[in-house]
């Protein structure tokens, strides 16, 4: 029995989500698919078709953000112990935030959710790499891994030119496209001192 659902769960993986339209019928595959392999201790099989899953939905969200007018399409999911935790979409034209890009967006919700300022032990699939902002923000939220599917190459041509900013980046502080202007440090290291010398501080 176990090796005939073995079977037909793997056939109906060879029919791509492209041209069978049942989302709900590939959903209800991906269920049995993980039960089977959990029974045969196809762990590593099932770690793969699991980030094709979160993927999967990363995308979906993407769309579905795109559809409704919210912005650009990206999305992302975090995700922890194979739970979905968060997820969010782009949504810089619905709240007039460009910081609302669908990465922030999700690890906010997700740091919400664990009250917590660290993703550690999370996984975050984005539908496209991060851009630089977001990638700033993984690093702070220190999660365990990030799954990308297109490329920053690949949302340049469609008009996100992440690029740029990478460029700008290597660049002196003074010479930017937007200039950085260096002025009186004094009382902002003065500040820097107080929170060096603070006891009760809580680091991250
Ligand atoms: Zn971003």
């Amino acid at each position: 029995m176990d090796l005939l659902l073995f079977c037909a769960v793997h056939f109906c993986f060879l029919i791509p989500q492209s041209i069978c339209n049942f989302h709900e019928a590939h959903m209800f595959f991906y269920g049995l698919f993980e039960i089977v392999h959990e029974r045969n201790n196809c762990k590593a099989l099932t770690r793969g078709w699991m980030e094709q899953k979160w993927m999967n939905r990363a995308i979906e969200l993407a769309e579905n953000g795109m559809k409704a007018g919210h912005g650009g399409p990206f999305g992302c999911v975090v995700v922890k112990n194979g739970e979905l935790l968060a997820e969010g979409h782009n949504e810089v034209i619905l709240s007039n935030d460009p910081t609302s890009h669908a990465e922030i967006v999700a690890i906010r919700k997700a740091c919400k959710k664990l009250n917590s300022f660290q993703l550690s032990g999370c996984d975050i699939y984005a539908s496209c790499e991060p851009c630089p902002m977001c990638l700033g923000a993984i690093y702070w939220a220190r999660p365990e891994r990030v799954f990308f599917a297109a490329n920053r190459k690949d949302a340049a041509r469609i008009g996100f030119d992440d690029e740029f900013i990478y460029e700008e980046l290597q660049i002196d502080p003074g010479s930017r496209s937007i200039p950085m202007i260096f002025t009186d440090n004094r009382k902002a290291l003065e500040l820097f001192k107080k929170w060096a010398d603070k006891e009760d501080k809580t680091e991250y």
